[in-house]
């Protein structure tokens, strides 16, 4: 008889009426168009194209990562190692970041209660800002709800900021940093992927008293190629742009103190703004800028995106500050998993099998066709218990679809084993090419 029980007997349509599955059209007699045949239609499309996407839905079970199960439609369920999380380095399951997490969920509750301005500033989000600021050797950082918010937010205040500003973006930009280029209603300038004497040449087409900024990644996550950083720095330098570089990839996974490419090159101090999120290597949530205090103080007060919404959980920002401190002393992790990664590369490549290698931690392999891509990704799921999931347009070109490998730390020489057996049977299966010479 405990209200609890009582509650939970309370019929939920009571006061509220029986929903209404009657159609739009019915519901909606003054409709002049017709919805529902419209959201039939673009999802078709996406079926049509063998794009369609379903999510697998798994659970991780913490202690075991990269193992989970995996909950399938029909109810059963199957254990499955997961090979596509971007969990690189096993830190979702850290003690040191479970420990934080655990405290300051005790400690404070659940949410922030507030936007940054408004209640929502707590000291674990300074915290974490400080340990940001000190990773990447800058006088300050902003902690935003994920690296998507903070790409896009400051991108689409820059202008604000600065009139007049022109954006060289590079063409394979992330989702994030288009939205915020496209958004912020300044001039933009594309270059191709990675070329510095087109960058040169669409710089040297516009007005050399305009300011300018400069916005690439240091890892392009769906090839695993870096970025030209000191090139683009020199090139900033000559012409009097800022620099805006995306390490979302990359943070936690290279440099001494785990702060990027930039740090790995010596470039960091030359970059005016770093971006870059605390989801992948660091295992927790939440995304954020690095640059000098001025900047961050601007960026703060005007990017909307960042003023109205709620702040990070504290026991997040909490998980994050403990992983980033980690990682800035225990280089072991990075090392394992750069050493996996090499392994899978070298055994994949040696059976023959289409791997783009640009020597990062990220194991791509080329497929070129949606429909074979997400047969692949099925078979391995269902006969061998390995999750990738398939890379499909619009995240990559068509023509280029791929499965893309993440292995960690924790994919150790007996699962790699596992994957370069199924990998080799199913290519087999599906009488896919192999290069010349290959096993
Ligand atoms: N930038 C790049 C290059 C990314 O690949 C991603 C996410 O996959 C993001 C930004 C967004 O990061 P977050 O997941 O923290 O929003």
């Amino acid at each position: 008889n405990s209200p609890a029980w009582n509650f939970q007997r309370v019929d939920r349509n009571q006061g509220l009426g029986a929903p209404d599955l009657r159609g739009l059209a019915q519901r909606k007699p003054g409709m002049t168009m017709d919805y529902e045949a419209a959201l039939d239609a673009s999802l078709q499309r996406l079926h049509d194209e063998g794009r369609y996407r379903t999510f697998i839905d798994i659970e991780r079970r913490k202690g075991a990562y990269p193992n989970a199960v995996w909950r399938k439609p029909d109810g059963s369920e199957a254990d499955i190692t997961v090979w596509c999380g971007n969990d690189y380095l096993g830190m979702g399951q850290h003690p040191e970041v479970l420990a934080a997490m655990h405290e300051a969920l005790d400690a404070t509750g659940a949410g922030s209660g507030g936007t940054r301005n408004i209640s929502g500033t707590t000291v674990y989000h300074n915290r974490l800002e400080a340990e940001l600021a000190d990773l990447h050797g800058k006088e300050a950082a902003l902690v935003f709800t994920s690296a998507y918010i903070a790409n896009d937010a400051t991108l689409s205040t820059l202008p604000k900021l600065f009139p007049g500003l022109i954006i060289y973006s590079d063409a394979l930009n992330h989702a994030s940093m288009i939205e915020g280029v496209r958004r912020n209603g300044g001039a933009k300038r594309v270059f191709r992927h990675n070329d510095v004497a087109h960058l040169r040449e669409l710089i040297a087409a516009d007005d050399p008293a305009a300011p300018k900024l400069i916005a690439f990644e240091s890892i392009y996550s769906m090839d695993g190629d870096f970025g030209p950083i000191k090139a683009i720095c020199d090139l900033a330098e000559e012409v009097g742009a800022l620099t805006y570089i995306d390490e979302v990839h990359a943070v936690g996974m290279y440099g001494a103190r785990g702060a990027g490419v930039a740090e790995r090159d010596g470039q960091m101090h030359r970059i005016d703004i770093i971006n870059g999120t605390l989801a992948k290597a660091y295992g927790v949530m939440g995304g954020y800028i690095a640059a000098s205090a001025k900047m961050v103080d601007a960026v703060r007060s005007y990017a909307p995106g960042f003023i109205f919404t709620t702040s990070l959980p504290p026991a997040i920002a909490a998980g994050a500050a403990a992983s980033v401190r980690h990682l800035k002393t225990d280089g072991t992790l990075r090392e394992s998993q750069q050493l996996h990664a090499r392994i899978l590369k070298m055994r994949l490549k040696g059976l023959g099998l289409p791997i783009i290698d640009h020597g990062s931690h990220i194991v791509p392999l080329h497929v070129g066709n949606p429909v074979h891509c997400k047969m692949l990704s099925d078979m391995l799921l269902e006969t061998f218990g390995i999750y990738v999931q398939p890379i499909n347009f619009p995240t990559v070109p068509r023509g280029t679809e791929r499965l893309r490998f993440t292995p960690s730390p924790v994919h150790g020489p007996a699962r790699i084993e596992v994957l370069v057996n199924a990998m080799d049977n199913l290519w087999a299966q599906c009488a896919l090419n192999r290069a010349e010479g290959a096993a």
